[in-house]
């Protein structure tokens, strides 16, 4: 079988101003570690024999009607505007329209050095690649909208990180890589006709019908409400929320630093670079509007006069706080059984929540153990949640079938960081079973899996993972 990719590309169309063309680096020895089959169907690509999948996907040949590209941004990062970045280490190969209909980017990240890396190597090493793998397809059966994992290939070169590290390129499928950021450089640059022909296309492309900027605006805002609060209804902590990180589409992106709580800590923070806690676990509500404040006054800068929008873009911004709360609480109430919640059942969740914190119950087994028996056994003092528990059985008598709710949407299985750890250490030395078990029962997350019961547990003590990497 030949390896056939369908491009139908409109990026490179769209003006040179919004990239360089770029062909990914080569590198010695391409191997394939993982092709995702049921992505390439849906993408309407044929799978080749390993050789030419790994030369093409590891970035050695440029495949037929594929026009590769580094796409320009700039963004926000912890705060601090960064008026250039754009893609550093990746290259855009084109776009497929998959057998749903729907326009995909197909990228190759960790394919070297472009007009953008700066002092960067352009490459990324197994460890990052095989997690975003692993927690990108992860998200996707939760059903959390993202970004998604067609191949990972291993290059044969080491990367420098901190020794020597196997390299490898992931191939990235993205409903589009639109970031915030992409349209903040031509905003801060004052282009105007290029934010306008920018807005247009993302108008296009996402949400076709809405009705120019302050229409992208409102549709950006409700995609990323709904997008954070299904993050918290997981114990997902993006750890690296800057506004280059932060899609048009709605799409979670960037698995740099990411992680799945353990134990319930509503200040959890994972990534070793975030020394303020600015993307910590529950501040994450608060950023994605401060990021959407960001992007709206972008996209104003193509008015005629920015200040005739000013109200209206913030009336569209200050709505997004009781928008993300009424999806927190739907998606909250469900965890618990409720179907169709009420203001009240606000105090219901809060209070389980703080028990959860001061009992140091793991996030996701409280929530699962919930439609069985053992929730109590996840509190160092179950007794504080036997006194929870009363109220709730009350609530739970109105609802017609909490059970069969709270197991539709309180997964069994998540990507936990110290599994996580050990598949990266297997991979690297040769052995990727780990990888491909976790990828198997991770794409049915809300079903018990007895056989990989093993998979649920928490770490021990001594198996916490405290802090994870940029991993660049
Ligand atoms: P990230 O934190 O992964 O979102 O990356 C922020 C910016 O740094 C983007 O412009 C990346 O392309 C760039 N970047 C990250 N790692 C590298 C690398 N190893 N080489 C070159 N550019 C990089
Ligand atoms: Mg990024």
């Amino acid at each position: 079988m030949t390896l056939h990719i369908p491009f139908d590309n409109t990026y490179t169309a769209l003006g040179s101003v919004f990239y360089r063309k770029q062909a990914p680096e080569p590198v010695s020895q391409p191997r394939v570690l993982a092709f995702n089959h049921d992505l390439a169907q849906l993408l309407g690509i044929t799978p080749g024999d390993l050789p030419e999948m790994a030369e093409v996907f590891g970035g050695n040949r440029v495949p037929e009607g594929a026009d590769p590209l580094a796409q320009l941004y700039a963004g926000h990062q912890f705060g601090t505007f960064n008026p250039q970045l754009g893609d550093g280490r990746a290259v855009l190969l084109g776009e497929v329209v998959g057998t749903d209909g729907i326009r995909r980017d197909i990228q190759l990240k960790g394919s070297g050095r472009t007009p953008y890396s700066r002092r960067g190597d352009g490459r990324a090493w197994m460890g990052p690649v095989l997690r975003e793998y692993v927690v990108s397809e992860a998200m996707h059966a939760l059903g959390i909208p993202t970004t998604r994992a067609l191949a990972a290939v291993e290059t044969g070169d080491p990367v420098w990180r901190e020794g020597a590290m196997p390299g490898a390129v992931l191939t990235r499928v993205a409903a589009s890589h639109l970031r915030v950021g992409t349209f903040q450089i031509f905003a801060a640059r004052g282009e105007r006709e290029a934010l306008k022909r920018l807005t247009h296309y993302a108008i296009e492309r996402h949400y076709p019908g809405v009705d120019g900027p302050m229409g992208l605006l409102r549709a950006v805002r409700d995609a990323q409400a709904r997008l954070v609060a299904q993050w918290m209804s997981v114990g997902f902590i993006h750890g690296v929320m800057n506004t280059d990180n932060c899609t048009i589409s709605g799409e979670t992106i960037d698995y740099g630093p990411c992680a799945f709580m353990d134990i319930y800590n509503p200040s959890q923070v994972f990534s070793s670079i975030d020394r303020m806690g600015r993307y910590a676990y529950d501040n994450q509500p608060g950023i994605i509007v401060w990021n959407l404040a960001q992007l709206a006054t972008a996209l104003i800068q193509q008015l005629e006069d920015p200040q005739e929008a000013v109200e209206e873009a913030t009336e569209i911004v200050h709505a997004m706080p009781g928008m993300i709360e009424r999806e927190w609480l739907s998606r909250f109430a469900a965890k618990i059984g409720i179907a169709r919640p009420q203001t009240s059942d606000m105090t219901l969740i809060e209070d389980l929540l703080e028990r959860m914190a001061a009992g140091q119950a793991d996030f996701t087994n409280t929530f699962r153990a919930l439609s069985g028996e053992a929730a109590r056994d996840q509190f160092i003092d179950p007794e504080a949640f036997d006194g929870w528990a009363d109220g709730w059985r009350q609530r739970l008598e109105a609802e017609e079938n909490p059970k069969t709710l709270m197991q539709q949407v309180n997964p069994a299985f998540i990507p936990r960081n110290h599994r996580m750890e050990e598949m990266i250490a297997a991979a690297v030395s040769g052995n990727m079973a780990l990888f491909e078990r976790m990828n198997t029962v991770l794409s049915r997350p809300y079903e018990d899996q007895p056989e990989h019961a093993d998979l649920q547990n928490p770490p021990k003590p001594d198996e916490v993972v405290p802090a994870t990497f940029c991993g660049t």
